[in-house]
């Protein structure tokens, strides 16, 4: 599904260079369930942001689904967002003046459905985390686990085929954690490939195969045995 090839990320301000993600190689297959770990400042977040197109490589090569997409227009990228990515982060991101459900229809805006078939989905979607019943409440009125399993459902509510998700329990606690965790595995085992930034190792224990950084290198690779 993806291929980084030799990618590299630097960032220039007036003197200072950094150096935020060197000579990247990475292949990730439909259906994976990848975690990125590694010290903070290793480029976790440069590189799920360059697999989500809102970074791009400085050289390098990135291929999604078969097309070189390094060089695409920012028209085309947004639209490759709108149809085939969904985002998780670790603050959440709700719009607060927006309810529960204004927020997760927000990941149908600019798609071509009916209003009816939006909101089914965005029904569906809340249902599927459970936060079908906080549908007119505003994000400040929920607990942390349900806004983030709220912010899930706005991310799956366009049915993305790579859900990219920057320390999604970051901000929870061991039970949301896990909660959030199985709900990232039901949309795995469902056939949404899913890379995810984490700095606890029995989050990593759950997806399939951690790749390890440090100083913007891919350190290891390996496959949780089956
Ligand atoms: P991590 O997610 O592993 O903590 P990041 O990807 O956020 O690491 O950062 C990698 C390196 O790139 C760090 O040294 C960071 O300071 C630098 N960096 C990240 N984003 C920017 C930016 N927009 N401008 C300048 N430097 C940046
Ligand atoms: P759910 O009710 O969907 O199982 P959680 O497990 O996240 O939600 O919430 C646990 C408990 O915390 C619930 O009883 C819920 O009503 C309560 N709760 C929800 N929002 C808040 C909040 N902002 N502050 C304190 N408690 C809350």
């Amino acid at each position: 599904m993806i291929q980084l090839e030799n990618v590299c990320r630097l960032y220039r301000s007036d003197e200072v260079e950094t150096t935020a993600l060197t000579s990247i190689d990475l292949n990730i297959d439909a259906g994976e369930f990848v975690a990125i770990m590694g010290p903070s400042g290793c480029g976790k977040s440069t590189l799920l942001n360059v697999l989500g197109t809102i970074d791009r490589p400085s050289s390098g090569r990135y291929i999604f689904e078969g097309r070189d997409i390094s060089a695409s227009a920012e028209q085309q990228l947004a639209k490759l967002r709108r149809d085939r990515l969904g985002f998780v982060f670790q603050s959440f991101n709700l719009i607060d003046d927006l309810t529960i459900g204004e927020n997760v229809a927000l990941g149908l805006a600019y798609r071509d459905m009916s209003a009816k078939e939006k909101r089914e989905r965005v029904e569906a979607a809340m249902d599927r985390v459970g936060v079908a019943h906080r549908k007119d409440h505003h994000p400040h009125q929920l607990s942390g686990g349900q806004q983030q399993r709220a912010a899930i459902a706005r991310a799956i509510v366009g049915e993305p085929k790579l859900i990219l998700a920057d320390e999604p329990t970051g901000n929870l606690d061991t039970e949301n954690g896990a909660q959030v965790m199985d709900i990232l595995s039901e949309l795995n085992a469902d056939g949404a490939t899913i890379v995810m930034v984490t700095h606890s190792p029995a989050h990593a224990d759950i997806a399939k195969r951690t790749v390890s950084m440090v100083d913007g290198r891919i350190l290891t690779s390996a496959r949780r045995a089956a």
